[in-house]
C-alpha cells in the first residue's frame, strides 16, 4: 500500500509505523516533490490495507492506494487505480564485514564476490579468501571484495560430494575472522536458514531452488541481505516473482544474480549454460534490486571466464561472483565446479580490466544510454 502524506507529520507517520509492524510491515518513505512524502508499506500489506479508513482519517494523509498486480514489493514503478504510480529509487544491498566496510551491492560500483565453490580445507579456503583481500589492498577496494563458498552443495548426482555442512561454514567463518571479509554461502533448507543464518552475512539461494517457496519466505522471514540466483529454466517474470516472495516478508535486501540457463544450444558442450544478459538489463529497469552476474557457472571452463564478465559489464550489472582457486595444483583436488575456478592471479587481472571498464567505459556508456533514454 502506498500513502502520500504531508512532509512533517511526524505523530501520523509513527502511528502508520505502529500499525505495519503489528501485521510484520515495514515502511519505506521517499521524499516526494512539493511538500507530500510517499510512505510504502513493505511486505505482505493486505490486513494493512484493510485498515484504509483509520488511515485516511490520520492527520495528514492525502491519499492511500493500494498497488495493483505485479510484484509490487520489488517493482520499479509501482501502478495503482486511476493512473496513479510511483517510480522508486533502484534500491543499496549493504553488507558489513568484520572489518568495518559495508559492501554495496546497487552503489554505483561494480561488487566483487569470490572463493571457492566449495570450502573443502581450512588451508586452502584462507589461503584464497587472504589472495582475495589483497586484490582489494591492491585496487584499493577492500570494501568492494565479498567471499563466497558453498557449504552446502546442490549437486545433480546423489553420489557426488556434497560439501562439508556445518564444518563448511565454521571454515568461512574463520576466513571471514581472518580477513575481515563478509561472506555469502547457499542454504538448501528451510529449516537449516537460522542456523546457517546465524554464521553467514548474506545468504545465497541457489538456482535449483530459485522456485522453493518455502525457502524463499524462511529466508525473507530471517531478514539477511540474500542473493537470489535465477532458476536455470525460469522466465524473468518468474525470477521476479521469487524475489517477491521473500520481499513479502519484509525483506528487500535481496541481490538477483543471472547466472546462465539450460537451452538447446549448451548441449554442444561449448558452455555450461547460456547467459541472459538482456534479463539482467529487464531486472535493472523492472525491478529496485541491484543485479550481479555470475560468469562460472555461465562458462563451466575458466578459459571463457573473462569474456562472459566483461560482457555483463556491458549490460551495467552491479557485480558479480566468480568461483576461484588459489592455486592451479588445487584445481586437481577440488570436488565440485573444477574446471570453471579461475585461479586468482588470473582473477586479479580481470578485475583490474573491470575497473578499467569502469573508469574508462562505462561513463561515455551511460552519456549514450541516456541520450537513448534507456536509463
Ligand atoms: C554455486 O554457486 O556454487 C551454485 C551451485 O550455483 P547455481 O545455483 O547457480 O548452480
Ligand atoms: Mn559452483
Amino acid at each position: 500500500m502506498i500513502i502520500e502524506l504531508e512532509r512533517g507529520r511526524q505523530a501520523t507517520l509513527d502511528q502508520i509505523r505502529d500499525l505495519a509492524a503489528r501485521f510484520g510491515n515495514r515502511v519505506e518513505i521517499s521524499e516526494g516533490t512539493g511538500v507530500y512524502d510517499t510512505v510504502t508499506i513493505i511486505g505482505d500489506s493486505r490486513e494493512f490495507a484493510s485498515r484504509e479508513n483509520y488511515i485516511l482519517g490520520l492527520p495528514g494523509v492525502r491519499a492511500a492506494w493500494q498497488a495493483t498486480g505485479g510484484y509490487k514489493n520489488i517493482a520499479r514503478v509501482v501502478r495503482g487505480p486511476e493512473g496513479k504510480a510511483l517510480h522508486r529509487d533502484r534500491r543499496v544491498v549493504e553488507v558489513k564485514g568484520l572489518d568495518g566496510k559495508a559492501r554495496r551491492f546497487g552503489g554505483g560500483k561494480h561488487i566483487f564476490v569470490c572463493g571457492p565453490d566449495s570450502p573443502q580445507t581450512l588451508d586452502q579456503t584462507l589461503a584464497t579468501a587472504r589472495m582475495a583481500r589483497a586484490v582489494g589492498e591492491k585496487f584499493g577496494i577492500v570494501d568492494r571484495i565479498m567471499l563466497r563458498g558453498g557449504a552446502f552443495k546442490p549437486r545433480t548426482r546423489p553420489t557426488d560430494w556434497r560439501g562439508l555442512g556445518m564444518k563448511g561454514i565454521a571454515i568461512m567463518d574463520a576466513a571471514r575472522e581472518d580477513t575481515g571479509l563478509p561472506y555469502v554461502t547457499e542454504v538448501m533448507d528451510h529449516n537449516l536458514v537460522e542456523q546457517i543464518g546465524a554464521h553467514a552475512d548474506m545468504l545465497q539461494i541457489g538456482t535449483r531452488n530459485a522456485q522453493n517457496f518455502d525457502l524463499l519466505e524462511a529466508v525473507g522471514r530471517f531478514g539477511k541481505p540474500a542473493i537470489l540466483k535465477r532458476g536455470f529454466g525460469n522466465e524473468a517474470e518468474e525470477w521476479f516473482y521469487s524475489a517477491e516472495y521473500i520481499a513479502n516478508q519484509g525483506c528487500l535486501d535481496i541481490v538477483l544474480c543471472e547466472r546462465g540457463m539450460k537451452t538447446l544450444y549448451t548441449k554442444g558442450g561449448y558452455c555450461r549454460n547460456q547467459p541472459d544478459l538482456n534479463a539482467c538489463t529487464h531486472a535493472r529497469k523492472q525491478t529496485i534490486l541491484p543485479i550481479i552476474f555470475d560468469p562460472s557457472h555461465v562458462a563451466g571452463d575458466h578459459k571463457i571466464v573473462a569474456e562472459n564478465l566483461m560482457a555483463a559489464c556491458g549490460h551495467l550489472v552491479d557485480g558479480s561472483i566468480t568461483e576461484t582457486v588459489h592455486t592451479e595444483q588445487f584445481r586437481r583436488e577440488q570436488l565440485c565446479d573444477a574446471g570453471q575456478a579461475l585461479v586468482m592471479d588470473t582473477y586479479s587481472v580481470l578485475v583490474e580490466a573491470v575497473l578499467e571498464f569502469e573508469a574508462h567505459v562505462l561513463p561515455r556508456m551511460q552519456r549514450i544510454l541516456r541520450e537513448l533514454g534507456s536509463d
